[in-house]
């Protein structure tokens, strides 16, 4: 079966309204066909004026986390269901997430159920640190990641979530894992997927991301497993970003 590729921009605490604007309106004008998905996840105070700017073309409309409860007395929390008003996905367990604010897997787990609940995609992020990795323990600590990530998730949801695996010591840093290693992890997620769920498991879209850059982008793509990326740095340019969605055109292509 024919995955659709998915070329997604996590633009992070980055951007002044006036830029995320002119960003959105750049996004908005890339070339894609049918053969590729693009995201773009910015700030949640731009998501209405990004919305506006991505003007009902393709482009699905993210935002980068929410809370696990739809309404009440949690000051300060974003409800999926008000999300789901402006936004097609949301990310759950970005590694800035799990590792600078503490998000545990069970709450990972918890975010995952209400992005779904909320009728959107969740783009469940995973991956090992540098230590993590050093210690062989790359493949144990995504399993982890993976099993409480999806407890909550039946078989017939899958179509709603996407996996993107992300090295922590590759994110940000400019040290993209080797295409053989995004390859190795992506085939690992989706092993896991398949042996849980058949052949809906195997059909979940599998991202990489870190320090993808048009300049590795072609081989990084072009891994059997890598269904497309989740990027950072990247995607704050809406030539780089451009580069990077053609990428996956042309490999949607052979
Ligand atoms: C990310 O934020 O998910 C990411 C992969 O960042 P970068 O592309 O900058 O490494």
């Amino acid at each position: 079966m024919t995955r659709t590729m998915i070329v997604a921009g996590n633009w992070k605490m980055n951007l002044s309204r006036a830029e995320a604007v002119a960003l959105a309106e750049g996004v908005a004008e890339i070339k894609t066909t049918d053969a590729v998905e693009v995201a773009v996840f910015p700030t949640f105070p731009w998501l209405v004026p990004v919305e506006d700017a991505l003007d009902e073309g393709s482009v699905v409309l993210g935002a980068q986390d929410c809370y696990v409860e739809t309404a009440g007395a949690f000051t300060g929390e974003v409800s999926p269901a008000a999300l789901a008003e402006l936004c097609g996905a949301v990310l759950a367990g970005h590694s800035e997430r799990r590792h600078v604010l503490g998000e545990t897997n069970e709450l990972v787990g918890a975010k995952v159920r209400a992005i779904l609940d909320a009728g959107m995609t969740a783009y469940l992020c995973v991956g090992e640190t540098l230590d993590e990795r050093e210690q062989g323990r790359a493949k144990s600590i995504v399993e982890e990641q993976l099993e409480h990530g999806l407890a909550a998730v039946g078989t017939t949801e899958l179509a709603q979530i996407v996996v993107a695996y992300e090295p922590v010591w590759a994110i940000g840093t400019g040290v993209a894992a080797s295409a053989d290693d995004a390859q190795s992890m992506c085939a690992f997620v989706r092993g896991w997927l398949g042996a849980r769920h058949g052949d809906a498991g195997t059909a979940v879209r599998v991202l990489y991301g870190g320090s993808v850059s048009p300049a590795n982008v072609d081989e990084i793509f072009a891994c059997e497993d890598v269904d497309g990326g989740l990027i950072g740095g990247a995607s704050l340019d809406a030539e780089s970003f451009g580069a990077l969605v053609a990428a996956a055109g042309r490999i949607a292509a052979v």
